[in-house]
């Protein structure tokens, strides 16, 4: 098995990333991710004054995909998400939307048998996992962009739907993709109003290979029931029109419709939905199920 171990992360989605496993197209590989706090907050005594803050939001990577040109489109297969037995969650005053917060804590929670137990001042609950990668992107064009910041190549997206099973299509910006990831969720809602998930390292496997023949706006996401465009901007205004232009290119340009057919269909059944609000960019969704499409004679991407 082609792995990656959690030693090797980095904290930039950068052009001139030096690749740490190079992989050939389509071929199985598995990275293993540290949590979002690099592992640093153990138990409920950890604390945030005593975190290293250079080591938020690590991605383990960079991986190398053989043939990746700049300009082509890539689709990133997640295979499985396996987590870790424990996630961990903190409350940080100022941060976040829920602005009553006043007292900083760590909650070290247990994931075992696909639930999440947490302990509340009324009783023990037990949520169902929901795995999901809140960091997952490509090396972009110019700049570096932060692991915590989310964008076109990816990154910081925080978007629950990005989970096992589902396809992820990005744009190659340098050689080799230069892929990453990291801060699995065990669960998280819409939104991530706390500025944390369930927050957990994991083992997670990914085959990626260039699409050809296709246009997609990026970033896009393939689920089984859904195609979902991702948009992040400084504002939600920003961010929801980008998300509903992306799908309508796409429903137009890819999947062929008229504008007004398109207009309708995303008017009658698309979902507008909030990934985050909490990340230096927020980042919207639109969802679009596939079965209409299939109806209309779309087969499947
Ligand atoms: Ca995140
Ligand atoms: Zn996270």
């Amino acid at each position: 098995m082609i792995e990656l171990r959690d030693e090797e992360v980095f904290y930039a989605f950068a052009p001139d990333m030096e690749p740490a496993l190079t992989v050939a197209q389509g071929t199985e590989f598995t990275l293993i991710t540290k949590d979002c706090f690099a592992n640093q907050l153990k138990t409920n005594d950890d604390m945030l004054d005593d975190l290293d803050w250079d080591q938020i939001n690590p991605a383990t990577g960079p991986v190398y995909i053989e043939g990746v040109k700049p300009g082509d489109l890539v689709r990133i297969d997640i295979r499985s998400i396996e987590l870790t037995s424990k996630s961990v969650m903190t409350t940080i005053p100022g941060s976040g939307a829920i602005s009553d917060i006043v007292e900083a804590s760590t909650y070290v929670l247990d994931n075992h048998d696909s639930v999440l137990s947490l302990p509340t001042a009324k009783g023990l609950l037990k949520l169902p996992l929901q795995p999901m990668i809140g960091v997952i992107g490509l090396a972009p064009n110019s700049q570096a962009v932060p692991t915590g910041t989310p964008g076109e190549h990816g990154g910081n997206m925080d978007c629950k739907l990005i989970g096992q099973g589902t396809s992820l299509y990005l744009r190659a910006a340098q050689e080799g993709g230069l892929f990453g990831c990291g801060d699995v969720h065990a669960l998280m809602g819409d939104g991530e109003v706390l500025v944390c998930g369930a927050e957990t390292a994991a083992r997670l496997t990914f085959a990626i290979s260039v699409v050809a023949g296709i246009d997609l706006p990026v970033p896009f996401l393939a689920t089984p029931d859904s195609y979902v465009t991702i948009a992040s901007a400084l504002t939600t205004d920003e961010a929801y029109q980008e998300a509903v232009d992306m799908m309508s290119r796409f429903l137009t340009q890819t999947a062929g419709l008229p504008i007004n057919d398109s207009g309708r269909l995303m008017s009658l059944v698309g979902n507008l939905a909030f990934c985050q609000v909490v990340d230096p960019m927020v980042t919207i969704r639109f969802e679009f199920p596939k079965n209409i499409l299939r109806e209309l004679g779309f087969v499947d991407m």
